[in-house]
Parts: C-alpha cells; structure tokens; sequence
C-alpha cells in the first residue's frame, strides 16, 4: 500500500524546515502507529533552490511534484533573496507551483480553538467555536484578465485597467469543490460576490443557483454581497460553514477570517486542482505563514499551521479523516495542557520551543492511539 500514497515535501525557507521537520515525525508515526505508509521524497523551493541550482523551483522537482499525490511545502522567501530579479524570486517558484499543478481551489480554514480563544482580538463570545472554511478561486478573476495595464490617454493623464473575467467552467469547478467540501461539514455554503453592480458576478451567481439545483439540493445554499460578508465575519462569523468566493474577494476576506483566530502559526491551506482520470486531484498543502526570518533558525517557531496542513493533505488528498482528527485532537490537548510557543503565549502557559511542541503532540497522539 505504501507505494500508493506518495508526498513530495519542499521545507522552503526561513522556519520552513524546522515546522516541516515536525510535519516529518508525525508522518513518520502515522506509518508506524497506524499502518498508514507515505512514500515521502524531498526537494528544494525558494531560495534554497535558488543557492543550489540558481532558480526557485527546479523542471526536475516540477516533475516530482505532479507525479506525487500532495505537495506539502513549509515556507519560502526571506532578506537574503530579496536582491534577486523578480521572475528568480523565492516566491516565483511557489508561484509557478500553483499555476503549473492548476491549482484553482485554495481552502482557508479559520478554525478557534477553545484553549486559544483569547487569542482573537474579538470578543471570545463571538469566536468561541468558531469553524468555517473559505473557497477562494485561485487562477481566474481581476488578478489574471486581459486587458489588464496602465495606459497614457494624453494630457497627463494615464488609466489603470484591470479586468475582471469568470467563465462558467471556472465558476462550476471551484462551486463543485465548495459543495462537495460541505457535503463533509456541516451542509451549508455562502457564495459571495457583488452581483449588485457586477456583471461578472451576475454570472457567478448564476451558475452557482444551478449548479446547486442540478447536483447538490442536500447543500444549503446563500449567496451574500462581498462588503455585507465582511461586517457579518466580524458581527457573527459562526453563521458561516463554508464560503465560496472569487480570487479578490476571496484574498481579502480569507485574511479578515484568518485574524478571528488571532495567530498566523496556526493557520492551514490547501490548495485544489482539477481531479484526474484516476480519480487523483493535484494539491498544495502549506501553512498561510511565511519564512518568518526573525525567528529562523532559533527553534521558535510554532509547528502547528504546518501540522494542521499535513491534517488538511490527510483528509482531502488521502481521504484518512481518522487520522486527521488524531492531529488535530492532539495539537487541542497540548493547548489545553498549557503548552506554548512564544508566537501564542499567554500569561500562565508553559513557553516551548518548536522540537518540544513537537514532541508533546507526537506524545499526545501515542496517548489517543492507544
Ligand atoms: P511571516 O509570516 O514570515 O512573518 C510575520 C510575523 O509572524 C513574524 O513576526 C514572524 O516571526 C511571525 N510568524 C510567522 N509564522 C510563525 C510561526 N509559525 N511561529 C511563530 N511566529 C511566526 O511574514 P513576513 O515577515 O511578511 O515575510 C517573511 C518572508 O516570508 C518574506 O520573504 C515573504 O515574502 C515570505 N512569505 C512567504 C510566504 C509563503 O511561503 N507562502 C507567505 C508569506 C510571506
């Protein structure tokens, strides 16, 4: 069976190989606590490809990455990069991972956990319970249509243009993923856009209303304007189960969910691409942090967005929701026995390093496992 289940691991940069080392050892326990064997190969990203091969993602590790079954990547970029040409940038080679696997699906969970409710910077009333996920579509919309550019009209005055185009294929498969997502929560989407005034998001209305009708009555469906979505993330984010949106609204409204829960080094992300012939859907599964050059190299960093992406690959790439919420129950149980990384600590708490949050969680999954 281990032959069936292959992860291609790209630490990055920055704090990347030490939250993925972490990552490493739960893999590792899965295999042999729980008979679930991945064939894991490693490669490089950002700059520590570009100081070893000069550009930020190698074809051969492309190559890698579309023949594995999940990516999981720690984090790239950092100071040392930073006079590198645009296109050669740590970040080009992330970059080019998503548009080369398609990755057009990108899951945003906002997740407060009880021991960390006083983290938020809301009224713990508010958060206390708080689980939504947001599906922003990740390759089409305003970033990517044409014409797109700034142009002299005359007279000193120039024009910025930027376009904001959906096709119905784009709409239908990120609202498929949405839909199927909710199907596994708890049955209830919001789609988001501003068909008020935007014609592209009449359409995506539109072909979410039908393919809703056609394939998903057993889904609750609503559709909110983007600004109203908003206010309702900060009055009453409990309302939300899963979010549909398109890229910019979605890049926005991702981050203001992601600060409910008051923590970058908590935060997961996958991101979805089409499913193929056999079934196998590509996917990129990394923490929402950054290489944090600040705190690199000090084994200070908070392990667990990056755990909690390995628990996102298990149940969405592999289909081993048992084993996700083993993670995700473990990483609650530390929390609530006291243990801190400095990132999340709070008056009381015990401060610990990122090796002995890793070892307190693979400890606490021995104890749940038995
Ligand atoms: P960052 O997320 O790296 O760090 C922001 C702040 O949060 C820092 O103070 C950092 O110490 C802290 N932090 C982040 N993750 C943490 C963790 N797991 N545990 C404890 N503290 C944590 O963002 P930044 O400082 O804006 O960017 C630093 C570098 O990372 C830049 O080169 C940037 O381009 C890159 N970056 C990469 C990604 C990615 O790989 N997906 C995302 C964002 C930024």
């Amino acid at each position: 069976m281990s032959a069936s289940r292959k992860l291609l691991i790209l630490p990055g940069d920055g704090i990347g190989p030490e939250v993925m080392r972490q990552v490493r050892r739960v893999i590792d326990w899965m295999g042999r606590r729980r008979g679930v064997a991945f064939e894991v190969k490693e490669g490089l990203v950002g700059g520590a490809a570009i100081d070893a091969h000069g550009v930020p993602l190698t074809d051969a590790t492309l190559a890698e990455a579309k023949a594995a079954d999940a990516v999981l990547l720690g984090a790239v970029g950092g100071p040392r990069w930073d006079k590198v040409e645009f296109e050669k940038r740590p970040e080009a080679g992330l970059l080019r991972l998503r548009k080369d696997l398609e990755l057009f699906a990108n899951l945003r969970p906002a997740l407060v956990l009880d021991a960390l409710v006083d983290s938020s910077p809301l009224k713990a009333d508010i958060v206390r319970g708080l689980d939504l996920l947001i599906v922003r579509e990740l390759t089409g919309g305003v970033y990517f249509g044409e014409p797109r550019g700034i142009r002299d009209l005359g007279n000193g005055i120039r024009q910025g243009i930027n376009t904001q185009v959906y096709t119905t294929t784009e709409i239908q498969r990120v609202a498929r993923v949405a839909f199927e997502l909710a199907r596994k929560r708890s049955r209830r989407v919001c789609s988001v856009e501003k068909a008020n005034v935007m014609e592209s998001s009449l359409l995506w209305r539109e072909e979410v209303t039908k393919l809703h009708q056609e394939e998903f009555v057993d889904v609750e469906l609503s559709h909110m304007y983007a600004d109203n979505c908003a206010m309702q993330l900060l009055r009453n984010p409990r309302q939300f189960d899963v979010i549909v949106t398109d890229n910019l609204f979605g890049d926005i409204l991702s981050d203001e969910a992601a600060m409910l829960t008051g923590s970058l080094g908590m935060l997961p992300s996958a991101s979805l691409g089409a499913t193929d012939a056999d079934g196998r859907r590509r996917a990129l599964y990394e923490p929402v942090h950054g290489s944090a050059p600040d705190i690199a190299g000090r084994d200070m960093a908070n392990p667990i967005a990056a755990l909690f992406s390995l628990a996102m690959c298990l149940r969405h790439s592999f289909d081993l929701a048992e084993e996700a919420g083993l993670i995700e129950k473990a990483v609650a149980q530390v929390l609530k026995g006291g243990m801190r990384t400095t990132d999340i600590m709070a008056p009381g708490m015990a401060r610990c390093s990122t090796t002995v949050m890793g070892d307190s969680i693979t400890r606490a999954l021995d104890k749940l496992n038995v």
